[in-house]
């Protein structure tokens, strides 16, 4: 199947398979397989020496896994991709084969919770040191950059503030100085944002939140250029093994197929909530991409197809008022993920950001009346009269 011909909408339905390669069925298969055998002493001596394509064992490949990988990075536009068993062994694969002691990274100002604690980890055992940078502009980021940098790690929106940071700018900075830029793109998914096409070179994702959208998968995307992507085989998946299982693969494929619909509601919704929320004498601000009055409107109408379904507010008061809201919903759930079909909601200064101490926290815009909220797919009245209840309750 040629891909590149075809729009983002089919694509997720039928990038990476064709069917006629295995007895027809119409949904690829799920080889539930931990090991595969060799037909003599010859062939696996050939396959172990990569003389011979084939399968060997599933940490190395697995078919159901290789129709997922490749469905991805036709989505990424991307040369390759790999799936782990989960966003963070993504993360820590690309930033283990990017960088060894001594080296630096380069990070927009805010990176999910556990990304962070990943970049202490790295700091505190291998030295390898960080920096957060607001990248709000070219002089700015390249004062950031050392000659020890050698990777730049972008998120954007930037969780859970939605800030953006512009990643045309940043990708051409990346290809002056030679140091690869990585963006997390699990806010966007590939149908509201291409960082590949925008000059970047690697894509990490959480594929449980909107490529599996329906809340039952963890795992991971990395996708990118050849030249990191087999490192990032080689060194990262093959040893280090922090791979997707082929059930979680093949989970993982269904939910892509639907992938555009889910988010252009998703979208959809969140824009009718955000401007509730906004209008509400009980909320202080409401930070949402899609706004017209966005500090960086312009970039979002750039870079993002749509603003996405992420809304996070600050309501008036502070923890006490954050958690006595959640505590008055009833059909929004309080969780930590998103992208899922159900309203999730969080606090981001006692859940997802509770590793970063207070000061760090508030530098990134988390303070203790932020909330975040996923918006999902049921009726956007429904998820209105929810939140208008309990902001009622509040007191
Ligand atoms: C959830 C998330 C991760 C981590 O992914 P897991 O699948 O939970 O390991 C990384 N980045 C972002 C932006 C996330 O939302």
């Amino acid at each position: 199947m040629e891909g590149n011909e075809k729009r983002i909408e089919t694509k997720c339905i039928h990038s990476g398979y064709d069917s006629q390669f295995y007895n027809g069925s119409l949904i690829p298969p799920l080889f539930q397989t931990a090991t595969f055998t060799f037909s003599s002493a010859e062939e696996g001596a050939r396959r172990f020496a990569s003389e011979e394509a084939g399968y060997v064992y599933s940490r190395l490949g697995n078919p159901t896994v290789e129709i997922l990988e490749k469905r991805m990075a036709e989505l990424e536009g991307a040369e390759s991709a790999l799936a782990f068993g989960s966003g963070m062994a993504a993360v820590s694969s690309v930033l283990l084969t990017l960088t060894k002691a001594g080296d630096h990274i380069l990070c927009s100002q805010g990176v999910y919770g556990c990304t962070y604690g990943l970049l202490h980890l790295l700091e505190e055992k291998y030295q390898i040191s960080h920096q957060f940078s607001p990248m709000s502009s070219r002089e700015e980021l390249m004062n950031c950059i050392t000659p020890e940098t050698t990777c730049i790690y972008i998120e954007t929106p930037i969780n859970p503030t939605l800030d953006i940071v512009d990643l045309e700018m940043v990708a051409a900075i990346g290809k002056e100085k030679q140091i690869p830029v990585v963006v997390d793109n699990t806010f966007c998914s590939p149908y509201l944002q291409n960082p590949i096409a925008l000059g970047c070179d690697l894509v990490v994702h959480s594929a449980t939140k909107y490529l599996c959208g329906h809340g039952d998968v963890i795992a991971g995307i990395v996708a990118g250029k050849k030249e990191w992507m087999d490192d990032i085989a080689r060194q990262a998946r093959k040893d280090i093994g922090g791979i997707i299982s082929p059930f979680d693969a093949w989970l993982l494929l269904r939910g892509i197929k639907t992938l555009p619909i889910r988010l252009d509601r998703h979208s959809q919704q969140a824009a009718i909530l955000a401007n509730f929320l906004r209008d509400h004498e009980k909320i202080e601000q409401v930070y949402y991409p899609g706004f017209a009055d966005h500090p960086q409107a312009k970039i979002v109408a750039k870079q993002m197809k749509q603003p996405g379904g992420i809304i996070s507010f600050k309501i008036k008061g502070g923890q006490k008022e954050a958690q006595a809201l959640m505590n008055h919903l009833s059909l929004i759930k309080m969780a930590v993920s998103l992208g899922d079909a159900e309203t999730l909601i969080q606090h981001p200064a006692t859940m997802t950001h509770a590793v970063v101490p207070k000061e760090e926290r508030e530098k990134m815009g988390i303070e203790d009346n932020l909330l975040r909220l996923s918006v999902g797919l049921e009726a956007i009245e429904d998820i209105q009269a929810d939140l208008s209840e309990a902001l009622y309750q509040c007191k």
